[in-house]
């Protein structure tokens, strides 16, 4: 399009800084909130370098506007950008991510910044944001200040914070401004009370995603912000023994009209511990059922609310806050205005900083004693917020996301997941709850008492059984790896009972102990029976030595070999991210490098090839 030609529409970035006289616009790709929260701190900080800035969601931007950009002068667009899953952009980040990669916009004049967020255990690793910068300056755009690359494994705040103490000189630099002085703690949220019966029921929400009432009149199509609410058909304990707890859940989805396919997942959101919200109430001396509104000063943002607005501070606390992730440096520094005591107020200063003592303090006292927000007032006992700024402060509640453990074929109606859970003790004497596991473990049915219900949507995978059932497949799945796998066998068996030849099945599977965590046990032998699939299984803690399931791919190489190699064979892992999936990666080379001839070069080369071809996947979290 020629320039001057764009027709300014309501989604114009353009207009709204024009209007509201700014210069800097932060876009984010944001899959689980922390890239938009980094956007939201540099769009905030910008104020102290006399470059106010705005959030920009790039779903609901006209994109191509960045051509014009330019016309604002000494005018800069920063992106947040998060990379997911097999190094694809995030959901809201894909058409703008597809237009940059396949278009020839002419981006020249265009200053730009960019910050990925990523996670090393990853294969491809923040290769979204490694791409985007490198592809804006081939547009022509000039690259403001350096790549910065958060890793989520390591800790991804202090790599966001230094990145970003050294972009705002950069920036200072090339637009010939200062930093106005010390940073200025502005709300970005003022809080509007509502006095008791002020408002009828009808109006407040009440754990709602977007529309008020919707978990009540359900209406489809159901997605992130019209979740599903499904009814807990079953609930069951899979261990047979020792100190962790793994569930398997039916989630009905009948009348729903959502469909799946084996290798998809499921999304759920979960509901915050309930004493965990009380004890918060109690830190912050605030009366849970009161009713409130936090709306954005920023008139011009799109966000008017942090999350659905007007609620209640027990609601925000139950279904829109995350009350027990660790608390970023951005969020102690704005509660240390809080504290009574000089010596807390120094303490959480300090962590908030970006010197050495700083981190390091940060690094013990909130990362490695696992503190959450409730802990950090515990024991900082005169940092005393009001609820309403920490409703504020705290990023949302994300819903979590889990392999779906069954096959559309055997299952239409139900949505099955295998979900380990989660609890740890910490260093200060407390014990730790995942949110989600431990929500659901307590919503077991009850014969006569309503069946217990989830908020739920289902996201579509890439993880996909090949087209022909006699194309072989290898599955690698130590724990609650093997989810997708039931889908997969419970499919196969399917087209076999169907009278379809199905080809070769390998499951290379590992837990710690036959007699206690070898999970769905009877059902894979019964595959194995049938003839469904060759079980290959590895008891890690059952002998002296450990035993993985990359053990036995080791002393299977030559087999792996023929199977990828001659047999068009598909191969997938699924679990463990951080060593387990890179361990079998480099199986899979070796494979190929010593029983299939090729170098080191041409193994990868091979490799790359089997995964764009999608004959190679991972389905992986950390
Ligand atoms: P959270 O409240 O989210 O707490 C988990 C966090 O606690 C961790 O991220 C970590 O920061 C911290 N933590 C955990 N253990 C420790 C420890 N020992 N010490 C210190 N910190 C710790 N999970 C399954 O069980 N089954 C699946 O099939 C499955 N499939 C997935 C598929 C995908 C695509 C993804 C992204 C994840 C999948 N997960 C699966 C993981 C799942 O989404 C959740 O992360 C997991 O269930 C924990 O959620 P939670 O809300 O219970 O815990
Ligand atoms: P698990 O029971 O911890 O492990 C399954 C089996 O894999 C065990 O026998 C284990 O052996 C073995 N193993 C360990 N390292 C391996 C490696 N490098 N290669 C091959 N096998 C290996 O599994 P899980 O509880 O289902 O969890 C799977 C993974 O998902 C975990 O590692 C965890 O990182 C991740 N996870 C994360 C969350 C979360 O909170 N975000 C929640 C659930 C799971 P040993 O234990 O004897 O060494």
């Amino acid at each position: 399009q020629p320039a001057g030609n764009i027709q300014v529409t309501e989604n114009s970035f353009i207009k709204k800084l024009q209007s509201s006289g700014r210069r800097l616009v932060v876009f984010y790709g944001s899959q689980t909130g922390t890239g938009e929260e980094c956007a939201g701190r540099l769009a905030k900080e910008g104020v102290r370098y006399k470059m106010k800035g705005m959030v920009a969601d790039p779903e609901e931007c006209d994109m191509e506007e960045l051509t014009q950009l330019k016309n604002i002068e000494n005018s800069l667009a920063v992106f947040c950008v998060a990379t997911y899953g097999e190094g694809d952009p995030t959901d809201n980040a894909m058409e703008f991510f597809e237009w940059l990669k396949n278009g020839e916009p002419d981006l020249s004049g265009l200053n730009y910044a960019v910050f990925g967020l990523g996670n090393k255990t990853y294969e491809h690793y923040n290769s979204v944001a490694i791409y985007m910068d490198k592809r804006l300056e081939e547009l022509g755009a000039t690259r403001v200040h350096e790549l910065g690359l958060g890793d989520d494994d390591a800790n991804i705040e202090d790599d966001f914070i230094t990145w970003k103490e050294k972009f705002w000189p950069s920036v200072c630099s090339r637009f010939n401004i200062e930093s106005a002085g010390e940073e200025e703690l502005v709300r970005q949220f003022r809080l509007l009370r509502h006095a008791p019966g002020e408002l009828p029921d009808t109006q407040v929400f009440t754990g709602e995603m977007a529309r008020l009432n919707s978990l009540h009149t359900q209406r489809p199509p159901f997605d992130a912000k019209n979740p599903f609410l499904a009814e807990i058909k079953v609930n069951r304990e899979l261990h047979k023994g020792g100190d962790r707890s793994c569930l398997h859940v039916e989630l009905d989805i009948s009348g729903s009209k959502m469909r799946y396919e084996a290798g998809d997942h499921v999304a759920i959101y979960p509901t915050n511990d309930s004493a965990l919200v009380e004890r918060l109430g109690q830190l912050c001396g605030a009366s849970l059922d009161d009713v409130f509104s936090l709306i954005n000063t920023d008139t011009d943002s799109s966000k008017k609310h942090p999350f659905p607005c007007p609620t209640s501070y027990r609601t925000a606390l139950s279904h829109y806050v995350e009350i027990t992730a660790l608390p970023r440096t951005h969020i102690l520094r704005e509660l240390a205005e809080y504290c009574t005591d000089e010596e807390d107020k120094k303490k959480m200063l300090l962590m908030s900083t970006n010197s050495t003592e700083g981190k390091a303090l940060y690094q013990s006292f909130v990362a490695e004693a696992a503190r959450h927000v409730a802990a950090i007032l515990e024991d900082v006992p005169s940092c005393r917020p009001p609820l309403d700024h920490l409703c504020e402060l705290l990023p949302r509640l994300q819903p979590r996301y889990y392999s779906i453990s069954s096959s559309p074929k055997l299952h239409p109606d139900t949505v099955h997941v295998t979900a380990v859970v989660v609890q740890y003790s910490t260093p200060t004497g407390r014990v730790n709850k995942g949110v989600t596991t431990t929500w659901l473990a307590q919503r077991r049915p009850a014969p006569g008492a309503p069946a217990p219900k989830v908020p739920i949507y289902i996201r579509k995978s890439q993880f996909r059984l090949p087209l022909q059932p006699q194309t072989p497949i290898i599955m690698g799945g130590p724990g609650t790896g093997l989810a997708p796998f039931r889908g997969f066998l419970q499919e196969r068996a399917a087209a076999r009972a169907a009278g379809r030849p199905t080809g070769e099945a390998l499951l290379y599977f590992g837990c710690r102990h036959k007699d206690q965590d070898y999970i769905y046990q009877e059902e894979l032998e019964e595959f194995e029976r049938n003839g469904d699939v060759q079980l290959k299984l590895a008891f890690s803690r059952d002998q002296p030595e450990k035993v993985y399931v990359t053990h036995l791919l080791q002393r299977d190489l030559a087999q792996l070999w023929d199977l990828l190699g001659n047999q068009n064979a598909h191969f997938y892992i699924c679990g463990d991210a951080k060593n387990m999936a890179v361990d079998v990666r480099n199986l899979v080379l070796r494979a190929v490098r010593e029983c299939g001839g090729r170098s080191e070069a041409e193994a990868q080369q091979f490799l790359k090839r089997l995964e764009s071809m999608k004959k190679y996947s991972a389905d992986v979290w950390s």
